[in-house]
């Protein structure tokens, strides 16, 4: 490839602590493309491991002219690292994929194939899933099936990396947080045209998984986030900008108002639902679950989506706004551990039906108590844990440092 050429295909792989993994997958990677016919760049993008993958990358790159290595100072996420692929990719078409040699390169064709037929994102879907199937296969299906709700999009594997994009279309969606899961949903809000296909999946063989059930968490609440996202975007007249004027404001005001007010209203619920415990347990559960909507309908909708609405101006921020992760506060961790206690409970309920309710009760309370520190946190994101590039040793043998990198 000369120095002034563009590639026509940018492969971004990101990679946290997988030394055993880079090289046998560039490989793999590279094969495949000579065998697309088409010129191509492989950019990995080094997540700030702490294991020897940076030293086993740029060793590689000083012998394969087509790798590229982009170093974060430190671990942002594997949301940030795509991001960081996305932007400095060059190619016309763009594939991600993950580093730890589980997504098969040997399938690049077949995406190429299919984005050809008229799509601008085409999506990976490991049918045959070589993962565990209590903490990562069951609760991607619930996910999955959830995000096709909320968003529309019906896609089966959100969570698969391995996905082909124009490059045009996948450059103009914002990814923050940990918005990697919610890439088909995002693009269509540009307009993009989403098709899948069934790929490979294999077993992890080396180096272990960055994430662990906590994961399930998050992306719950990803999902509202993202459904607020959404509603605030459709508002808007044209697909580009958010209607910030003065009247827009003022109408949606009404509407705010009215969840705010909602969820004031809950709070005799709350108080009755507990009194009605000795009395009922029917009764008081069910003006607890009462409650517990009105709160979260209330504080989610009423308060996030009316600050972001006045200050987010375009579809970029807003989605910075919103799914930022800012700094984890105790209260969050009220949700996972609640969800435990509801979980306990129920299990007790078979057991001893008398003092499980209660049980139940406290954890759902807390679940609640879980979910609005969540959402206060997601409306006080205001510091946005923007990737920060050590250095770039880019296709051409040059090396950036940070000061030759525009933030
Ligand atoms: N990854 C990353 N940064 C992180 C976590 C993960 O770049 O903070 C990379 C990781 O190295 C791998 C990919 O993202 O290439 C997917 O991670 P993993 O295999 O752990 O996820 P799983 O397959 O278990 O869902
Ligand atoms: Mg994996």
């Amino acid at each position: 490839m000369k120095a002034t050429q563009k590639p026509y295909l940018s492969i971004v792989v990101p990679v946290y602590n997988e030394e055993d993994n880079v090289k046998p997958l560039y490989e793999k990677i590279r094969t495949a493309c000579e065998e697309v016919g088409k010129s191509f760049e492989v950019l990995f993008v080094d997540d700030g491991s702490h294991d020897n993958t940076f030293e086993v990358l740029s060793e590689l790159r000083d012998l394969e002219p087509n790798l590229a290595v982009i170093r974060f100072q430190k671990n942002a996420g594997q949301t940030s690292a795509m991001a960081a692929g996305f932007e400095y990719a060059q190619g016309e078409i763009i594939i991600s994929m993950d580093g730890d040699l589980q997504n098969d390169p040997a399938d690049i064709p077949k995406l190429l194939e299919k984005l050809d037929d008229g799509y601008d994102l085409v999506c990976g879907w490991r049918r045959e899933r070589h993962d565990k199937f209590w903490s990562r296969r069951v609760p991607s299906v619930i996910a999955n099936w959830i995000i096709a709700i909320v968003t529309g999009v019906a896609i089966h594997d959100n969570g698969c990396s391995l996905k082909a994009y124009r490059s045009e279309m996948i450059k103009r969606v914002p990814l923050y947080g940990e918005m990697h899961r919610f890439i088909p949903a995002m693009s269509t809000v540009v307009g993009a045209r989403i098709s899948e296909i069934v790929v490979t999946h294999h077993p992890r063989q080396f180096g272990t998984s960055k994430y662990g059930l906590g994961r399930v968490w998050k992306v719950f609440l990803d999902i509202l986030a993202f459904k607020l996202l959404l509603s605030i975007f459709s508002q808007s007249k044209n697909h580009n900008s958010i209607d910030t004027s003065q009247e827009s404001i003022a109408k949606q005001n009404i509407k705010y108002n009215i969840y705010r007010i909602s969820a004031f209203l809950s709070l005799p619920f709350l108080v009755s639902g507990f009194i009605f415990y000795n009395i009922s347990n029917i009764i008081g559960i069910s003006l607890l679950s009462i409650f517990a909507s009105l709160l979260g309908i209330g504080i989610i909708t009423g308060t996030t989506v009316s600050k972001a609405h006045r200050e987010a101006a375009d579809f970029s921020t807003l989605a910075r706004f919103f799914i930022i992760q800012c700094s984890r506060r105790p209260i969050r961790y009220f949700g996972p551990f609640c969800s435990l206690i509801v979980l306990i409970g129920s299990i007790v309920f078979l057991l001893s039906p008398d003092i499980a309710p209660f049980i139940i009760s406290l954890g759902f309370l807390g679940f609640c108590i879980g979910l609005f520190g969540e959402v206060i946190s997601y409306a006080n994101a205001k510091k946005v844990n923007d990737y920060k590039v050590e250095i770039f040793l880019n296709t051409r043998n040059e090396v950036f440092n940070i000061e030759n990198i525009i933030q």
